[in-house]
């Protein structure tokens, strides 16, 4: 197979690259599961945006402290200057925000936009219409990214797994937006097939990477010990008045402050009260608020055997964002000459060690605009090459042991951390 453009993954990224594509370029997308189960799609609380000017310095600095002022300041801004331009995008292709602009952990004001708590369904189901109707774009589902094609530093494409054949996708610029790394979690709220798998070819191509072991483990994952993906109990949930207590009844930490440090006095709870998480007291939410902005979070509680006002919703932290990954600039570009990392695979410095809430739509978004307008003026003809084909023959074991080098790779890093919350 032979494209222009090659994106690895149908998430928020994935699709305004895509869309933001011209028209002349051919366009192959690939994403290993279905196209509608992105992270992305998953998204509750909203994706922030700058509301006013007067908000500038205030929005940049709840991001810098969020990040422990390890963000790279330049990056904050592009994103926070191109806010408003991809929230208009995003109605320009259909998307409908409810307007009320609601607050998260770490925002010092009401800035984030949001359609109920289901934010990245409402926006990836209008882009994924908008992209069908594309005529130079072809999307592949259920197909597996399995390496890339990198020689003398020039990416040239990808090994790709589909309907069970491996073959070589020869592509004149290849974007990796691949998402983050939860699938790698004992707990995470990410999909299971999400799992880093761009890492795993990274590090064995010796692709710059920017600390992937910076790993968001969020403070409320609704209680569960079962295998798979957890629900998120979004934060903008606490923004609205829900409050975090211990087996008592007793709020111990304040609900808005970052994910990080309510983690930290979640897990201290945890061990001085001998359990395996504490509370989400939502008393204080009137039922009509809950019903019209959190529809998701009641329904999916009480089909658990929760009722919310009745009982407290049992909590625990657990895995849900990749601050680091695949070093990138705010164009996406990589250490590799036309290779392309967006979204969370991308490791620009835009969140610093701990990423601010509803900042990863945005992120996403912004960058995968610049990303695709970059390539729009920089393109590159498909080259073919011979490739081997041998060291993929047995995949399961090919894909076991790209598992286990990210495993070893942040075991290296932090291994009482990561002993603790990999699988
Ligand atoms: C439950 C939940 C709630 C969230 N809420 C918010 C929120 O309110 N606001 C906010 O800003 N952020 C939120 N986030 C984070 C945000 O949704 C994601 O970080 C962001 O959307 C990432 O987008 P992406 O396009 O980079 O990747 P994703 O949306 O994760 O998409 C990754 C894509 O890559 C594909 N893929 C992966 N590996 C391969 C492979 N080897 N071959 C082929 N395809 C592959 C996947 O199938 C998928 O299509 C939330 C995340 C979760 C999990």
């Amino acid at each position: 197979m032979k494209t222009d453009v090659l994106i690895v993954g149908s998430g928020l990224a994935g699709l305004i690259a895509g869309l933001g594509l011209d028209s002349s370029l051919d366009v192959l997308m690939i994403c290993n599961d279905k196209k509608e189960k992105s992270d992305s799609s998953l998204a509750q609380g909203g994706i922030s945006t700058l509301l006013h000017k007067f908000d500038y310095e205030s929005y940049l600095q709840d991001t810098l402290k969020a990040g422990r002022f390890e963000n790279d300041i330049e990056v904050v801004k592009t994103m926070i200057d191109n806010s408003n331009d991809l929230i208009l995008d995003l109605i320009k292709y259909g998307v409908e925000f409810d307007f009320d602009y609601t607050r998260e952990g770490g925002h010092s004001a009401k800035r984030i936009l949001h359609h109920q708590d289901v934010t990245g369904k409402e926006i990836t189901t209008k882009l994924l219409i908008e992209l069908e109707q594309r005529k130079n774009i072809t999307l592949f589902e259920q197909t597996a990214m399995l390496d890339l094609i990198i020689v003398d530093n020039v990416c040239l494409g990808a090994i790709i797994l589909k309907d069970g054949i491996i073959t070589p996708v020869y592509a004149g610029q290849v974007i990796l937006a691949t998402g983050g790394i939860g699938g790698l979690f004992k707990q995470s709220t990410n999909y299971t097939h999400i799992k880093g798998d761009s890492f795993a070819i990274a590090i064995k191509n010796n692709i710059e990477l920017d600390h992937l072991d910076y790993i968001q483990i969020h403070p409320t994952l609704l209680y569960s010990k079962d295998k798979g993906r957890n629900f998120l109990i979004s934060e903008s949930i606490r923004g609205e008045g829900a409050v975090i207590v211990d087996k008592d009844g007793n709020q111990f930490v304040d609900s808005l402050l970052p994910r990080d440090i309510v983690t930290k006095a979640i897990k201290d709870k945890m061990v001085e009260q001998n359990t395996d998480h504490v509370y989400l007291d939502v008393s204080n939410i009137p039922y009509e608020k809950m019903i019209e902005h959190f529809p998701n979070i009641y329904q999916t509680c009480l089909e658990r055997g929760i009722d919310p006002y009745k009982d407290r919703i049992p909590i625990m932290p657990g895995q849900h964002y990749l601050m680091g990954g695949i070093k990138a600039s705010v164009k996406g570009q990589t250490s590799i000459r036309n290779l392309y990392a967006i979204g969370e695979t991308a490791g620009t410095g835009v969140h610093g060690k701990n990423r601010l809430a509803s900042n990863s739509l945005l992120e996403s978004g912004v960058f995968a605009k610049l990303c695709a307008k970059h390539i729009n003026e920089n393109k590159q003809d498909p080259r073919e090459i011979g490739v081997d084909l041998s060291p993929y023959e047995n995949i399961s074991e090919y894909q076991e042991a790209n598992r286990k080098t990210v495993l070893d790779y942040l075991k290296n890093k932090n291994k009482e951390f990561y002993n603790e919350w990999l699988l």
